[in-house]
Parts: structure tokens; sequence; C-alpha cells
């Protein structure tokens, strides 16, 4: 006895068309863009400093392992993460690059972070000496934040000097790195900005009349990047730009910058709704005249999210699709637009450029009620990435791991 398949409205058996290569739903990671905006923050550095391309929480999304092998052949010259797994996940990939967690971590991975070697970011002494215990024969190279201003991590400005000087003195530790971050550099006001970037200007004079001064300075996150890195600073730190995208509405990436993500899918079902039919949970969607609807695997467990019930639209022949109802976990509906001839297998895309029509992230994110960057990174781990070179795919990255395409 064969499997019953239920008989669809108006297309043809999903199973039949399906394209062969793995899931429908997939983000496509253009590597050449990735390569392209990191040789844009190269220029945008100067000739003095070099870029630490950012690429923590799976690089906003796009992948860690190959966006961070794209960065560093295109000159990047550090890279940064989050988290100590995170820095491990890149080592174990085979990526030799310094590599600085830039998130505080527990004292109990600073031995790995050592093994690893990783530079771990510190900001007090008991981190420091965490690391300086987990040192080896050789000492363990760290990098201190000062907060002049964010208000998060890193040590406070006011103590800064004193602290980085005890710091300085443990033994079994290397000071590779002093850095800061700022709260508004991508607000148009820049007097905060102006602020923080003075203090830690005379932080780093007052070190250096101690004879205190670390190879690697680092302040400038994309936006700071983009409205001008730091004179003293020999690191630049971009992370959302890298992908294309804006750090802000009043800090816009430069039309130079690539968007790097799509984020595709395809027609799984076509429905013909009658007057009165409606579409998913919560009936939120009831059709008032014949309407027809497609059904996309993409769902807010992809990172579609819920919020875009309603309200996101995606492209379909080029053309924009309202989604009607709730995004469900694994699954949305979308309407089809008028004069659009729709077929099971047709391509949908949620993220990105089809035909002469484009949705941004931040569209999305303004529509979820978020930023650009809540809508990379929440593209989860079983949305397959293919990654593009060239205009062909070279690797694709699974549940199942990442293995390079044959040519
Ligand atoms: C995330 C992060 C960055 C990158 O910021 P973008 O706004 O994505 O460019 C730089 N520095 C630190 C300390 C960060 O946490």
């Amino acid at each position: 006895m064969g499997v019953e398949v239920p008989r669809m409205t108006g297309g043809t058996p999903p199973h039949a068309v399906m394209p062969q290569g793995g899931r429908a739903t997939r983000a496509e990671i253009d590597l050449d863009a990735v390569a392209h905006n990191v040789r844009f923050f190269a220029a945008q550095a100067g000739p003095r400093a070099g870029v630490m391309a950012v690429v923590k929480a799976n690089a906003y999304g796009h992948g860690a392992t190959m966006v961070a092998r794209a960065a560093l052949a295109a000159g990047a010259r550090w890279l940064a993460v989050a988290t100590v797994d995170e820095g491990r996940q890149l080592r174990d990939m085979g990526i030799g690059a310094p590599i600085l967690v830039l998130a505080p971590s527990a004292p109990e991975e600073a031995l790995a972070a050592v093994r690893g070697a990783l530079t771990l970011a510190v900001a007090d002494l008991d981190g420091a000496a965490a690391v300086a215990a987990a040192a080896g024969d050789a000492p363990a190279p760290i990098h201190v934040e000062i907060d002049t201003g964010l208000g998060r991590f890193g040590v406070h400005h006011t103590v800064a000097v004193e602290m980085i000087a005890r710091i300085a003195a443990l033994p079994g530790l290397r000071l590779d790195g002093l850095y800061t971050h700022f709260a508004t550099a991508d607000e148009a006001d820049r007097s905060f900005h102006d602020r923080q970037q003075a203090r830690f200007a005379a932080i780093l004079a007052e070190l250096a009349a101690r004879g205190i001064a670390p190879p690697h300075i680092h302040q400038d996150n994309s936006a700071g990047s983009l409205i001008g890195p730091g004179a003293h600073a020999t690191l630049i730190r971009p992370g959302i730009a890298l992908y294309g995208l804006s750090p802000s509405e009043e800090v816009p990436a430069p039309a130079a910058l690539r968007p790097v993500l799509r984020l595709r899918t395809r027609v799984a079902r076509v429905l013909d709704l009658a007057p009165g039919d409606s579409v998913s949970y919560g009936r939120t969607f009831v059709a008032e005249r014949p309407t027809r609807a497609a059904l996309v695997p993409l769902g807010y467990a992809d990172g579609y999210r819920r919020a875009l019930s309603g309200r996101g639209q995606m492209l379909l022949g080029g053309r924009r699709a309202p989604v009607l109802g709730r995004v469900c976990m694994d699954q949305t509906v979308i309407g089809v637009p008028d004069g659009v001839a729709v077929a099971v297998g047709d391509e949908v895309v949620a993220l990105g450029a089809q035909g002469g029509a484009a949705i941004g992230a931040d569209e999305l994110a303004a529509l979820a009620g978020t930023i650009a960057y809540e809508i990379g990174t929440g593209i989860s781990a079983r949305v397959p990435r293919h990654y593009r070179r060239g205009g062909r795919t070279v690797a694709i990255e699974t549940l199942a791991g990442l293995r390079d395409c044959a040519a």
C-alpha cells in the first residue's frame, strides 16, 4: 500500500516537482559581496589600520566559517566573536588568524580559550588572573575593554588607568590591545560619541605616559568606521555593514556596500481560496473574494518572524506578495499577486532581490519592531546556507555540517 497523497487545489502535488538538492528554503550567501565589503572597510580604515571582521553570532546569521574565510582572504587581519565557543568553532574549521572574544567570558572558559589561541577581552583583575592562570609557557594575550560610556562591559573610564596598569603588571599575561565601544555611533548627534572618544584618547595618553602602549588600539564598529575611524586606531571592528546592512537609519550603509544574504524558498502548494475561506491559525485572514494563495515552507523557526503575520511581503514572480494570516513555525501562506502565474516550485524571496524588486532587512525589521541585526541573527541553523562565489554555489552548510561543492 502506497502513501496516499492528498489532492491539492490548483496545483500539482508538491512532491512531484520539488527541485533536487536539499531544502527549498535556503539562505544564499554572496561571498564576493563579503570580500567587496571587507575591501571597502580596509580602505575606510586607512593605511595605518586593519580590519577586524566581526563574525559573532554565526556572522550575524550569514555563516561564521565561510564568512571568516572570505573576510580573511579579502584582507581582514583579525576576527572577532562574542563567545569562546564561537572562537573554537573557527579554530576547529582550520582558521588560524587572530581571534578576539569581545564579550565577557567565564573564568572556567579561560583554559579553553588559551588552548584555542583565542585572545580574551578582560575588564577586571579577576578576569585577568583567570587568563594568567590558564596561560602555559608563553604569556597569554589579552585585550582590555574600557567602558567610556556604553555602560556594558569594560573597565570604567574613571578607574581605567590604575586598573590597566595593575593588569599589565600581572605575570603570565601580555597586554596586546585596548579598546572601547560606542553607545551612539549610529546616531546623527555626535556629542556623546565625541565625549567617549575623548575619554578613550585621554586614557591612552595617560597609559602611554606610564610606558603602557599595547600594539592594538580599536574603537569603531560599523557606524563609527563609516563616520570616520579614530585617529590612533590600529584596527576597526565592523560587523553589520560587512553584511551590507545599515547600522541605523541615521547611519545607513553606503550604496557602495553590497548586500550579502538572500533568503529564498519555493512554492510548496497553491491554494485557491473561495470567499469565506480562512488561512492559518486563528483565522486572521479570511478571503473576501476568490483568492489565489501560495504556501511556502518558511516559518518563524527559520527566522521569518511571527510579527510579520498579515504585514510582511515576499517576492513572487518579481512582484510583492502579502503574507496572509499568521506566520507559523514552519510554513507561511502568501497571496499570489494579480497577473502572476504561479506553480509549485516557483521561487519565493523573503529577503533580498528577485527580478527588479527587493526586500531589505531594514524593511522586515521595521515591520517586526526590531533592527536589521536581529533579522540576520534570527535566521536559524536549520536554514541551509548556500555559499556562492562567481555566481556558483561553492559550499553548503546544513545541520549536518559544512561541505564543499564539487566544481
Ligand atoms: C558587535 C560589536 C561590534 C560590531 O558592531 P556593528 O554595529 O555590527 O558594526 C564591534 N565591537 C563590539 C565590542 C561589538 O560587541
